[in-house]
């Protein structure tokens, strides 16, 4: 039987709609909406695509969002006052720093000044320490967008094998503390698990199996277990197209349930963000 497609346009949208409906209550009570700035170094034609859907996502939700856009020369030091004052602006709840940024610029660096409980994308030291130490205040994103879409299978994760090919800071590692978090066994597979050839025996294994590679279906369905969730993370542009890095078609009919791509893990990632900077003026407001 082919699988339940997990559809990360309708998850996003049932997301939005409890989001706006928390920040109308959030103003209710303080006054005021959480507000957001985006940092951009630079014109680069995805990230203003890219802003320009968190913008209507954000506008949708009720949140103030601001762009703080940097010329292509700036410098490492104009982008760090720039990170310091938003920092400092206690009207500002949540930064986010949009890649790819010109190659005279430290994108590291600058994205670890920006103050943990404004980060918006969760991912710098602080935010990983204490997810290491159950005490996560803002998510990864885009992990946190895939653990939303293991949510709503219904399927409990304790004791189940959960294998996430790619160990990046942004989606592989977070996720992988996330799932153990919720008591899953947790494998994390990578090039070196390619390179000693024993991928597949790990994949094979998977009742949960997220593929964050950035590799065009590299993921065959024959690799999947039966009944498997496959949550398929990977962004690839292929002639003019969008695909994954699990083989949809070949997937879909081993898998009991699948992300799509695109339209599976993206729409979610992006909603993240809101709620994230929905989290951030809570902390900041002590509520
Ligand atoms: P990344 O930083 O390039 O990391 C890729 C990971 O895959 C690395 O850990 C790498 O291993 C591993 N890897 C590479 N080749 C492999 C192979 N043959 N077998 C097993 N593992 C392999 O990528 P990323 O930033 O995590 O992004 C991954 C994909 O997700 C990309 O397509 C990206 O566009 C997409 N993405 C999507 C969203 C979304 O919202 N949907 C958000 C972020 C990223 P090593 O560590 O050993 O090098």
């Amino acid at each position: 039987m082919s699988a339940q497609i997990l559809d990360g346009k309708i998850l996003a949208q049932r997301i939005k709609d409890e989001l706006k409906k928390e920040a109308g209550e959030l103003k209710k009570k303080t006054g005021k909406v959480p507000c957001l700035v985006n940092v951009m170094v630079g014109k680069d034609a995805s990230a203003l695509n890219y802003a320009l859907s968190q913008q209507r996502c954000a506008q949708h939700i009720g949140l103030e969002y601001r762009q703080e856009a940097l010329p292509e020369k700036a410098s490492q030091e104009e982008l760090e006052d720039t990170i310091e004052k938003l920092n400092g602006d206690f009207k500002v709840n949540g930064i986010l720093l949009y890649k790819p940024v010109p190659k005279h610029i430290d994108y590291a660096k600058a994205s670890e000044l920006i103050h943990p409980d404004k980060s918006l994308e969760g991912v710098n030291i602080t935010n990983f320490g204490r997810m290491l130490l159950s005490q996560t205040r803002l998510v990864p994103c885009t992990a946190a967008a895939v653990m939303e879409h293991i949510k709503t299978t219904g399927v409990y994760l304790r004791g189940k094998e959960a294998v996430v090919v790619g160990r990046s800071e942004i989606v592989g590692k977070p996720l992988s503390v996330l799932l153990l978090a919720q008591h899953a066994t947790v494998t994390i597979c990578h090039s070196g698990t390619h390179e000693a050839k024993r991928l597949i025996e790990h994949i094979h294994r998977a009742d949960i199996l997220v593929a964050a590679v950035g590799k065009p279906q590299m993921v065959q369905g024959e690799w999947i277990k039966e009944d498997a969730i496959v949550i398929d993370v990977g962004i690839n542009q292929v002639d003019n197209k969008i695909v994954g890095d699990v083989d949809f078609e070949s997937a879909k009919e081993r898998a009991s349930f699948i992300t799509p791509v695109p339209g599976g893990v993206g729409p979610v990632t992006v909603v993240m963000l809101m709620r994230n900077a929905i989290e951030a003026f809570k902390l900041q407001s002590q509520l």
